[in-house]
């Protein structure tokens, strides 16, 4: 970053300096500019080991105040080499996401601002944006007026949110009473399928229901959760006495993208009165494309459904949106307001504190905002569909490709695949050899640092997934990372 020398050590708030901000900001600036221009010019997984860092960092804090320009010459030199660059547009593991220009400068100015949004008089204009720009999201993924939104760190988080706003719908006065020790309540359940986000699994640890407190419906051969299951499960848990609170069907299912029947699924939570939360947030922002809806069929009878613009709304991390329809029932849950948190407008305004765990809160909703605007629905609704176009044109390339095979149907921008060698023709391969093979397979494309991608496994079978989702790839990345996969195949199968 070639900060040269710091202008000024100290000042009189006993902060940086002004006018050394000023000018290591703008070097920053400068710096971030190139590196997003270029990034693709670095390995995109970080090539290093174990403890690397760590190894070149002193133990102990400094003691004395140190010069910036040191600072961020380290920065360069210590941390850098240690970071895997999601922003690179070959970056196609877990699912890929951006850190968008507009998103950048949207979070210098919430940082600066450094407002903690917990009360609307603690910043009305952070609560009011984010009422705003949230009822603008839900207007882009087509979901009824009712639905109001709340921003939240991440997934696990809004999800944990919605299924405790469930155990209050569920009118067991949990939050009075607790769980423990109490005559009066019987074993609760939530259920989920089998491909479900561990964060939901996570959630019902948190939440008391215990991992044997959370059913996993099992799935059908294209990992969709099975809605007959389902409700013989609700059944049968009834007639034994357990209380079914909450299904969690998921619309792009982390491993494969795959998406439960969800209208099936709110007709049979409607007959036994239990909360629908949807985990769409991965798939939820496809809904933006009037011709993906579709997929989401029965979404808008859900009680709660979790988007996260943080995924494949070219959102920096963290911006997870929780969409609920009983905005009443959330703020239940959580609505708690000390004498120090009562302010005069407490009715009028919306208190943000009230609809979730966390009290204090970053103003997430002013890069959103700067993001929405600056791409427009329609440049949004542009990127997603070409990763989606993306993703069908190398499934098809794949099938086409003797030596490969689809692992999943591609309803989204995510393709699971694995090499299934038919050469050399007298070998016969065994799963487990198949499944090693693979592995390999990814470890040598990743080290190549051009590409990065990651896996799962489906019944047992090790897939390579290839999500698609940053806002700079293009079909010539997709391509050659597909030409990379082969090459790399090719000298595996030779060696
Ligand atoms: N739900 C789904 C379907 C996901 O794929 C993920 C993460 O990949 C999550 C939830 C958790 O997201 P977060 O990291 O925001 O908690």
């Amino acid at each position: 970053m070639n900060i040269s020398k710091d202008l000024v050590v100290k000042s009189k708030h006993r902060d940086m300096a002004p006018n050394l901000f000023r000018e290591s900001a703008y070097r920053a600036v400068d710096w971030i500019a190139d590196y997003l221009e270029h990034v693709d010019r670095y390995p995109v997984l970080a090539q290093t080991k174990p403890g690397d860092l760590k190894s070149r960092l002193p133990n102990s804090p400094p003691e004395k105040p140190e010069s910036f320009g040191q600072i961020a010459s380290d920065f360069e030199k210590i941390v850098l080499p240690g970071i895997t660059h999601w922003n690179h547009s070959r970056f196609f593991a877990y699912f890929a996401i951006t850190g968008s220009y507009p998103g950048v400068i949207g979070e210098m100015l919430s940082s600066a601002l450094n407002v903690n949004a917990m009360l609307w008089r603690a910043s009305p204009a952070a609560t009011e944006l984010e009422e705003t720009v949230l009822d603008w999201l839900r207007q882009m993924v087509g979901l009824p007026e009712e639905f109001e939104g709340v921003i939240n760190d991440t997934a696990s988080v809004s999800s944990v949110n919605a299924i405790a706003a469930a155990r209050e719908f569920a009118g067991l006065r949990v939050r009075e009473k607790g769980m423990s020790g109490r005559n009066d309540l019987p074993r609760l359940r939530i259920y989920t399928s089998e491909e479900a986000h561990s964060s939901i699994e996570k959630a019902g640890i948190v939440l008391g229901f215990g991992q044997e407190g959370v059913q996993k419906i099992r799935t059908d051969e294209s990992f969709r959760m099975d809605s007959h299951a389902l409700e013989k499960a609700i059944r049968s848990d009834i007639d034994e006495g357990v209380k079914p609170v909450c299904v969690i069907p998921t619309i792009g299912t982390t491993s494969t993208t795959s998406i439960d029947p969800v209208a099936e699924i709110s007709d049979i939570c409607r007959d036994h009165g239990i909360w629908m939360h949807v985990d769409a947030a991965y798939g939820g922002t496809a809904a933006i494309l009037p011709e993906m809806r579709n997929l989401f069929r029965g979404w808008e009878k859900a009680d709660s459904i979790v988007i996260n613009p943080h995924k494949w709304l070219f959102t920096q991390i963290d911006c997870s949106v929780l969409f609920c329809r009983r905005p009443d029932v959330l703020r239940r849950a959580f609505s708690l307001t000390p004498e120090y948190l009562r302010t005069p407008e407490e009715g009028e305004v919306k208190n943000l504190m009230d609809y979730g765990i966390s009290l204090g809160r970053r103003f997430r909703a002013l890069k959103l905002w700067m993001i929405i605007r600056s791409l427009g629905r329609e440049g949004i609704a542009d990127a997603i569909g070409d990763h989606i176009s993306y993703a069908r044109r190398l499934a098809e390339m794949i099938q086409a490709d003797n030596d490969f095979e689809l692992l999943a149907p591609v309803p989204f921008s995510t393709v699971v695949f694995r090499l299934r060698p038919k050469t050399p023709a007298s070998k016969a391969w065994s799963e487990s050899e198949i499944n090693e093979t693979n592995e390999r397979l990814l470890n040598a494309v990743n080290q190549t640092g051009k590409a990065f991608l990651s896996h799962t496994k489906l019944r047992d079978k090790f897939g390579i997934r290839m999500a698609i989702g940053n806002l700079k790839t293009n079909w010539e990345d997709v391509s050659e990372t597909w030409e990379l996969i082969q090459r790399e195949a090719g000298s595996l199968l030779r060696a």
